[in-house]
């Protein structure tokens, strides 16, 4: 354990209090590898598992690197799936928040147009998968030549997932004279050979598979045929009652009748796969975050990266056949020092996948009985309870982080000739608020969004209403959104 603080790192004021506003005491051990290192400007390839604290790993550098007064993108990150892809923007944005960084999201099945004005606007960090992003790249929409940052996250998922050829077609666009950080949980051949191409003397850091954290998840496997897992699945989640559950199927036909029986038996119950339209996974993950329902039914597109706090177990109702994909399935639970359980259940004809897993995490996963059918009975009725209670919902990490926050909207944009150091001016000089008191600012063509911190928002809205910015006095209200 490191006995590091964050405030021995050279970080400016902002990034302190947002971590401090984020919870996040100490680092965590691959921060204080990383942060050092990051922040030198050196070259990176870091092997971490997900659930170590790597998104800020990165994050906190990139957010203290980029120069405010600079509009244009500094830093590019790369993630393999949409979901990661908003998360580390929402990541970003929090670390960032009192620095005022402007992160953007690119991802495909998402209006290109949107993307295309949110880029033509301040943009300091652009997350995207690579598809999308090279798309922004060949229409022209993301403009690179101030381009100091490239972050690739989960670089052996883009492979995996074939991105990594549009994954080089991108590297090979950007400035030469960058820095560039990559994260993968291990290092195929491919992954390694693009490091080595693109970047520059790397400094390899290695964490020790603390995703795996055997410590902290306990492993256990049930032997069961195919036809008995739903009776056993039943037992099992009566006999546990888990708060909050993920429970993993090989196919999206699968997860969509697993669903069904288990919402037939009053399970509060949704699920997550690739052939869900994007609003709706994005819809189920947030809802799930928020604890509006406990049992999440998933293909592994849910598996990597996606960062749900407090998942109690971890189902595989179907064994991966890939033996990474168990390491990011069981690394949803167990997550940032808490503890959980991964439970496998496991056909007479699957021991070869068993034996692949045990070998790549290094050691043998218990078996244990199905539950009596004595100890259901006795589970039962608890079981119940908690089927009918109402959800307590869970305050969102961000939702906590904006309670102080207010956005406000102006009639006045780029038309007008209104920059943001006019709204910084104007603001900063009314009675009782600073500049530290203003937060993300957002010109568009013709109106303008302001985020006014530390529950200052009334107080500037009501002065706002007779002051004028660069002379012109603009309608102004509280942003719906
Ligand atoms: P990640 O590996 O980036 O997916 O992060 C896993 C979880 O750890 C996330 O919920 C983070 O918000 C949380 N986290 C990251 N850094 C810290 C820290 N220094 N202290 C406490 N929690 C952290």
């Amino acid at each position: 354990m490191s006995i590091k603080h964050f405030k021995d790192y050279p970080l400016s004021e902002e990034i302190l209090r947002a971590l401090s506003d984020l919870g996040y005491k100490n680092p965590t051990e691959v921060q204080s590898e990383v942060l050092p290192v990051a922040l030198e400007k050196k070259d990176l390839v870091v092997r971490s598992q997900t659930g170590s604290g790597k998104t800020a790993s990165f994050g906190i550098p990139i957010c203290e690197m980029v120069e405010w007064e600079e509009n244009k993108p500094q830093a590019l990150i790369l993630t393999p799936t949409r979901e990661l892809a908003a998360q580390v923007k929402e990541d970003i944005t929090n670390i960032g928040r009192f620095k005022r960084i402007k992160a953007a999201a690119v991802y495909g099945k998402s209006p290109f147009h949107r993307q295309k004005l949110e880029l033509k606007q301040k943009t300091h960090v652009v997350v995207g998968t690579p598809g999308r992003v090279l798309d922004h790249i060949e229409k022209g929409t993301l403009t690179l030549d101030c381009l100091k940052y490239l972050v690739i996250d989960e670089a052996d998922e883009m492979l995996n997932m074939g991105f990594i050829d549009q994954v080089e077609s991108i590297i090979q666009e950007l400035p030469k004279d960058r820095v560039t950080f990559t994260f993968s949980a291990t290092l195929p051949e491919d992954v390694e050979n693009l490091c080595y191409k693109y970047m520059k003397a790397p400094v390899d850091i290695e964490i020790e598979a603390t995703g795996i954290t055997t410590d902290k998840i306990d492993h256990v496997l049930i032997e069961v045929k195919d036809e008995a897992k739903f009776s056993l699945l039943k037992d099992m989640t009566t006999v546990e009652n888990p708060d909050s559950c993920i429970i993993f199927c090989r196919t999206k036909e699968r997860v969509d009748t697993l669903c069904e029986q288990l919402d037939e038996r009053g399970y509060p119950v949704d699920k997550i796969h690739g052939g869900m339209i994007q609003e709706a996974r994005f819809e189920v993950m947030d809802d799930f975050k928020r604890g509006e329902f406990r049992y999440l039914v998933a293909t592994d597109v849910a598996a990597r990266g996606i960062d749900v706090e407090s998942i109690s177990h971890v189902i595989n109702y179907d064994i991966p056949l890939e033996k990474e994909s168990y390491v990011h399935r069981t690394g949803r639970t167990g997550r940032a020092g808490q503890s959980g359980k991964a439970i496998t259940f496991i056909t007479p004809f699957e021991e070869k996948f068993l034996h692949e897993i045990e070998e790549y995490i290094g050691f043998a996963i218990a078996k244990i009985h199905s539950p009596s059918k004595e100890k259901v009975l006795e589970k039962k009725a608890e079981f119940e309870r908690k089927l009918d209670a109402n959800p307590s919902i869970k305050k969102d990490k961000s939702t906590e982080l904006n309670k102080e926050i207010m956005k406000l909207y102006f009639n006045g944009g780029k038309k007008k000739k209104i920059r943001a150091v006019d709204f910084v001016g104007t603001i900063a000089k009314i009675e009782g608020v600073s500049a530290d008191d203003i937060g993300i600012i957002s010109i568009q063509e013709i109106h303008s969004y302001v985020d006014i911190l530390n529950g200052k928002g009334p107080l500037v809205l009501n002065a706002m209403k007779h002051t004028t910015v660069k002379g012109k006095l603009l309608k102004v209200h509280e942003a719906k959104k």
